[in-house]
């Protein structure tokens, strides 16, 4: 899941924000008693005075305290676990709060050499600073979601045709086990936009980052169930059969639509489907398939539809 929340710079930060969006890390020193303050300030945290000057360090410091978070803090933090939330003091002497990466939990050690790593989180070049071991051989991270490339129609397993009047071969389908996951899709804001442009529906809790965040209880915008839903057409659920033989195959509904658990934006979802039930009725060849979508990693499921596919 992702739906982070992103650095909000104003008057007094702005200076630290750009510096790292151009590849420095400016801190305030200040002019009257030469110590260093962070996090920004109007005044000097030592001796008042509103005399700070951005000078630029090179970053590097010491592990001054860690924590190993192994569910999220707060749920718009969530992913990838565990997380190494750490404060880090710098050569300067003040201490900045990080996130350890490239390190595993055992190699970490109180007081050992660190230096900055820098993440950047999002396409316009918003940098965070995160900081791993100096024996680490890495100094910037892309951590921009990104949607992952589709496979080609054809790929997967090779499939088993089953005639749509072999009523046996299609009842032994039916089966309480999921079938592999799909591939996956992301569902970003713009996408969220577009859909709520379409459908009308542009409640703020799906457009509006900002007020979600404050006044919505999911830490930020999440997709329209009917959305994700809908997104199950983009997702190739790697199936080993195909049905063959019938004149016409309908989409006749759904006997049960649920969306269970919210998909924030920014999340990656995936899904995978059974079947569920065959029956021969008047109308036709019924068959219903459970779909089931889920955000990456996550064991509830966002949307559960079982589609009853008509073969006549
Ligand atoms: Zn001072």
């Amino acid at each position: 899941m992702s739906n982070k929340p992103m650095p909000l710079a104003t008057a007094i930060s702005a200076p630290f924000w750009d510096g790292l969006k151009a590849g420095k890390i400016l801190l305030q020193q200040c002019n009257s008693c030469q110590q260093w303050t962070f996090y920004p300030r109007r005044h000097c945290s030592h001796c008042l005075s509103h005399e700070l000057s951005w000078r630029e360090v090179d970053g590097r410091g010491t592990l001054y305290t860690y924590t190993v978070a192994r569910v999220p803090t707060l749920p718009e933090f969530a992913g990838p676990e565990p997380q190494i939330l750490a404060v880090v003091e710098l050569e300067q002497g003040v201490r900045l709060n990080t996130t350890l990466v490239g390190l595993q939990p055992e190699a970490l050690k109180v007081g050992m050499a660190l230096k900055p790593v820098r993440a950047r989180v999002k396409e316009d070049g918003t940098v965070l600073l995160r900081y791993t071991s100096v024996d680490v051989d890495l100094i910037e991270l892309d951590e921009v979601l990104k949607a992952p490339p589709q496979p080609s129609a054809d790929a997967g397993p090779a499939k088993r045709k089953i005639d749509v009047k072999d009523i046996e071969a299609l009842k032994a389908l039916v089966s309480e086990t999921f079938s592999d996951w799909s591939s996956q899709v992301l569902v970003d804001q713009s996408l969220i936009n577009d859909f709520a442009a379409l459908s009308g529906d542009d409640y703020w809790i799906h457009t509006d980052p900002e007020r979600a965040r404050k006044d919505g209880p999911f830490g930020g915008t999440i997709a329209h169930g009917a959305l994700v839903q809908v997104l199950m057409s983009r997702m190739q659920v790697p199936l080993d059969f195909e049905v063959t033989g019938f004149n016409n195959m309908v989409n006749y509904g759904s006997e049960r639509l649920r969306f269970p658990s919210p998909v924030p934006a920014g999340s990656l979802i995936h899904a995978r489907s059974r079947v569920k039930s065959v029956e021969v009725l008047p109308r036709g060849t019924q068959m219903v398939m459970e779909i089931n979508v889920h955000v990456v990693g996550q064991e509830r499921p966002a949307v559960i539809n079982d589609l009853v596919i008509l073969y006549m």
